[in-house]
Formats: C-alpha cells, sequence, structure tokens
C-alpha cells in the first residue's frame, strides 16, 4: 500500500529566483543614468523599498543605449 504525505510540506524558497526576476538587470558601465539608477537601486533594497527597487531596476533595463561601432 502507499503512503502519501498527508502534512504540508515546508515553504519552497524563492526568494532568490523571485529577486532575480524582479531586480534583475545589467547597468552600463559608463553610463550615469545607470549608475545613479543602480545606486538609487541599492539603497531601495537596503532599505526594503520594494517598489521603488523594482522602479530602479525597470529603469535601468529599459535605458536605452546606442550600440557603439568600431571603425
Ligand atoms: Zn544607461
Amino acid at each position: 500500500m502507499t503512503n502519501p504525505q498527508t502534512y504540508p510540506q515546508p515553504a519552497v524558497e524563492l526568494a532568490g529566483f523571485v529577486d532575480d526576476y524582479l531586480y534583475g538587470c545589467e547597468p552600463v558601465a559608463d553610463c550615469g543614468v545607470c549608475a545613479a539608477l543602480a545606486r538609487e537601486l541599492a539603497e531601495a533594497r537596503g532599505a526594503k523599498e520594494h517598489g521603488k527597487a523594482y522602479t530602479a531596476a525597470k529603469e535601468i533595463r529599459n535605458h536605452p543605449h546606442p550600440v557603439k561601432r568600431r571603425p
């Protein structure tokens, strides 16, 4: 006879995955706007202001940068 588990399992830890999804971004090294937003993101995350942190990460992801072409 099978013995199914009838009690809840421990909570699944998604924190790392969710953090990457919400706050994952790649600020461009020589862009002042990205640098300022990255600083804002770090401060907001430190202060646990998740809405602010998400907005900063979103702006970094959406910040347009022209592709540099080598002559
Ligand atoms: Zn930028």
